[in-house]
């Protein structure tokens, strides 16, 4: 083909795909948009996971009529002139794309009045093209309405996740605005349902008290020490962190508690991310990631936004100091709550047993450093010989003499094993093994975790969690699996519904299952009594697939009778 030109049409889809990728991107512009126009109360609305409708109403400062088709121009903005703005970027948006990103991907209107007019003003596009424009009464403020989206873009809808995944993660956007401007009252409403109101009271831990519940923000630590010094002994602007971080004890499984802002703009970082575990490194359990809702402070001379279209990602001029500065406000709030002696004393005890098998996690003794080939691969048969134990190692491996040699079991991987193959069966056979709790029991859960929740309660009601809403994103549990009724299921489940919120539906099940296999299964570093093993290795014995633990890790490593007497020397 010759080279051309292309026409306007297909340079708006180009450039819309950079600013829309899914429906929780418009949700997100539009928050911006409203925050920009000083709004006090934000509310969006979605029907059908963003797709059908989506709805953002502000009380900000609205467009003037005269104005109101230029706001849908490509780069159309009323918040910076020149390209030296750009070196100082006080505004969430700047890029002027997203509404007409927005319309070039949807159907839009838009009602809304400024300051200071008499009438407000409706306008309504299609195709990126105004289809209407009458004046309409409303009160100051402005509220975009999105239906369709990506209708008349079938390779983006494919992409798309499942209903409830996309509402989490507009639930997750609303979420983080709501943390980052907690004097800004937000609401959203999915399908109808509230899903999350924060009261816009102005304090930090207010909205994390709205957004992530009492019981997470009673274990927030306050952190906010300003940051002046620089290496290098330059004259430094300054640095300043401050939010609130979890104690040690509220790790989560995943970095989905996170949340960073930069000059209160939502970003994601993996330097910042870096800096606040860098910053908990002793204290946490191996596996376990912070809880933290920080904002960054600097000039903004200091930050450049204009690095994606998105805007998601910043880069600062001085990596280290901002990296310095999060990491040791971090550190400084973890410490000061810390009970004496010092840090390290306490350390310890968190460092808690690491699990079995995980890559990494140091494997001492003779095996180890037996050249590999001198252990037996795990062996290919389906079921195990029967095992007489002999005893425990490293409160890690359990030692059973087989007929044909010495088997080593890594106890928590077997366990896993067992536990896996055991929900399997209840689930084929539709008995759960189910525990009644003796009193019911209030489980509360974030805006994101909540949409998940309500779309997987027949999976978890198939094993044995029985939940019912009980008002404002908490459920009264009855009972709950067998497996994990003595063990601190609600971290379970929490860790659930997070791992849940990045899979496709069809992977769910497989997904609970390996969970509750995992969850209350005997820990690497627990010592067992004689009992307790032979009753484990009973069991592995007759499971279906003994050899590996569900995620391909073997649970057995078997040494011969021969390679034994190979390496003493006897044959
Ligand atoms: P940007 O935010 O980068 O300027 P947008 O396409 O998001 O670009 O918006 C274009 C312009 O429309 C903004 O600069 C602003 O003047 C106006 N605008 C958009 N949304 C709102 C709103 N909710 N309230 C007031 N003005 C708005
Ligand atoms: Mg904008």
């Amino acid at each position: 083909m010759p080279i051309k030109i292309l026409d306007k049409e297909t340079i708006d889809q180009i450039a819309a795909g950079e600013v829309v990728e899914r429906p929780a991107s418009v949700v997100k512009e539009l928050v911006e948009n409203a925050l920009d126009a000083g709004a006090s109360q934000i509310s969006v609305e979605i029907r059908g996971g963003g797709i059908s409708l989506i709805k953002v109403t502000d009380n900000g400062s609205g467009i003037p009529s005269n104005e109101v088709e230029l706001a849908f121009e490509r780069h159309a903005t009323s918040k910076i002139k020149s390209p030296q703005d750009l070196q100082n970027i006080g505004s969430l948006g700047f890029r002027g794309e997203a509404l007409p990103s927005i319309a070039a991907v949807a159907q839009v209107e838009m009602v809304t009045c400024a300051d200071g007019e008499k009438s407000g003003t409706f306008i309504s596009l299609e195709d990126g093209v105004t289809a209407l424009k009458r004046s309409q009464a409303r009160p100051r403020g402005t509220t975009v309405t999105v239906r369709n989206l990506f209708r008349r873009v079938p390779a983006r809808l494919k992409f798309l996740k499942s209903v409830p995944t996309e509402n989490s993660h507009v639930a997750n956007v609303v979420s983080q605005y709501a943390l980052a401007f907690p004097e800004v009252a937000f609401s959203l409403l999915i399908d109808g349902k509230e899903n999350l109101r924060t009261s816009g009271k102005g304090k930090l831990l207010d909205a994390i008290i709205d957004v992530y519940g009492v019981e997470m923000a009673s274990k927030m630590l306050p952190v906010g020490v300003p940051d002046v010094a620089w290496s290098g002994g330059q004259s430094t602007p300054d640095i300043r962190v401050s939010g609130m971080v979890g104690s040690p004890e509220l790790g989560r499984a995943g970095r989905g508690y996170l949340s960073f802002f930069v000059n209160r703009r939502w970003v994601s970082s993996r330097l910042l991310s870096y800096a606040v575990e860098e910053a908990y490194s002793g204290l946490l359990m191996t596996g376990k990631h912070p809880v933290a809702v920080l904002d960054i402070s600097l000039p903004p001379g200091e930050v450049d936004v204009n690095i994606h279209p998105a805007k998601s990602e910043v880069k600062f001029r001085n990596e280290s100091a901002v990296f310095r500065a999060v990491q040791r406000a971090v550190r400084q709030a973890l410490v000061a709550q810390m009970p004496v002696p010092g840090i390290e004393e306490v350390a310890a005890p968190y460092r808690a047993p690491a699990r079995g098998g995980q890559s990494g996690t140091p494997t001492a003794g003779a095996i180890r450093s037996a050249p590999p080939e001198d252990v037996t691969p795990p062996l290919l048969m389906t079921s195990l010989p029967v095992l007489r134990v002999v005893g425990q190692v490293m409160s890690r491996y359990i030692v059973a003499e087989g007929p044909d040699g010495l088997y080593l079991v890594d106890q928590h991987a077997a366990h896993e094993r067992v536990r896996f193959d055991s929900l399997r069966r209840q689930r084929e056979q539709r008995q759960p093994d189910v525990q009644g709790l003796l009193e019911p029991s209030t489980f509360e859960v974030t805006p994101r975790q909540d949409e998940i929740l309500k779309s997987c309660y027949g999976e978890l009601a198939d094993f044995g969690f029985s939940l019912e809403p009980f008002g404002d994103r908490t459920y009264l549990v009855r009972t709950v699996p067998a497996m994990v009724a003595g063990d601190d299921w609600p971290a379970m489940l929490r860790e659930l519904l997070d791992a849940l919120s990045g899979e496709a539906r069809s992977k769910w099940e497989e997904k609970i299952i390996a969970s509750i296999a995992c969850h209350g299964a005997v820990r690497s570093g627990q010592a067992l009594t004689d009992d307790e093993m032979r009753g484990l290795v009973r069991q592995l014995e007759q499971a279906a697939n003994p050899h590996t633990c569900p995620h391909g890790r073997p649970t057995v490593i078997r040494l011969s009778a021969a390679q034994l007497e190979r390496e003493f020397g006897r044959s």
